[in-house]
């Protein structure tokens, strides 16, 4: 399923106030886009600036046409991404974006749209460059803001402008979804637990990046049930190094909570999300000590993820916690 039949099947309500601006010119010049964790929000607001940029929407962006094709090819002089998901976006990177929106549009389409993802990772600076933006739009300039969590953007922000929100689709949905696409019984339980549609679980799936971050995650929790030495060794040199980024080592934090959601839950008898590997939580419930506040560990380790402390040390630090009887 492409985006557009995502959109147009899930979020109708958001798909269809938003083209039916677009069709009868209506268009507000700021959108805030707000999803909870798990929804494609930054895919949408990508294919939304696509939408207002393709010559022959229907009622979204064609994904034919020339421009749709610059645009994904990032070959678009007129449209900017700021991304404040891997660290937060600066007063410099606003201040660059709007220098260039002064301009007027170098395209023959005479309109420039950017996408802030994540605005509530903005510095304070950044903001406040961002709100005179806002303040003032060019006739010819759009932006669609995302974020995840309202209560964190400022409420001067969210006056300037119009709200859509995605809705979540149930997992038990997703994870069918999935498994129609042919992605494996194993990525499907686990992925449903983090992504919001089918169709994004299974490019996540397909990455090798992944695929060698849940090997390990499940080799690494079998070792330390077993052998904890071993677990040890796991998660030092086997797993330390898959995690070179911020945004890796926060989804194996969010991976390895799951599991020990699961773990909780088997030892107080309920049920667990990740049937697929009920062993290895079975296991682990019956021998890992204090189980319920290794999960609270782990969650206030995923804290300090991006506090410039290096995950060696952090994984080290969890082992210690996993294991020490
Ligand atoms: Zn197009």
């Amino acid at each position: 399923m492409s985006l557009s039949r995502y959109l147009l099947q899930k979020q109708p309500f958001v798909t269809k106030s938003f083209c039916y601006a677009l069709s009868h010119d209506q268009l507000s010049h700021a959108y805030l886009l707000f999803g909870e964790h798990g929804t494609p929000l930054k895919e949408t607001a990508l294919f939304l600036a696509q939408t207002i940029l393709c010559d022959h929407p229907n009622p979204l962006a064609d994904e034919e046409c020339i421009m749709c094709q610059r645009f994904v090819s990032n070959n678009y002089p007129d449209f900017i991404f700021l991304d404040g998901e891997e660290e937060s976006i600066k007063k410099d990177e606003v201040r660059e974006t709007l220098t260039l929106f002064q301009n007027t549009p170098l395209e023959r389409k005479g309109i420039m749209v950017y996408v802030i993802h994540l605005v509530e990772n903005m510095t304070v600076e950044a903001v406040n460059a961002l709100l005179k933006f806002l303040e003032e739009p060019n006739d010819y300039t759009y932006a669609i803001l995302t974020t995840q969590n309202e209560d964190k953007v400022l409420p001067t922000i969210i006056s300037r402008c119009e709200k859509l929100r995605l809705v979540l689709t149930p997992r038990s949905e997703v994870l069918q979804e999935a498994l129609s696409l042919g992605v494996s019984q194993e990525d499907a339980e686990i992925l449903s637990c983090f992504y919001n549609s089918g169709e994004i679980l299974k490019t996540v799936a397909a990455k090798d990046s992944y695929q060698k971050m849940k090997t390990s995650l499940v080799n690494g929790l079998d070792a330390l049930s077993r052998a904890p030495n071993f677990g040890r060794y796991i998660f030092e040199k086997e797993i330390t190094p898959l995690l070179g980024n911020k945004a890796d080592a926060l989804f194996f934090f969010d991976m390895l909570t799951q599991f020990f959601r699961d773990i909780v839950a088997k030892k107080a008898g309920n049920p667990i999300s990740l049937g697929s590997y009920d062993t290895i939580i079975a296991e682990a419930a019956e021998k890992l000590p204090h189980v319920e506040s290794s999960l609270l560990s782990i969650m206030t380790l995923r804290g300090e993820i991006g506090l410039n402390i290096r995950i060696g040390l952090i994984l080290a630090h969890l082992v210690n916690i996993l294991t020490k009887e």
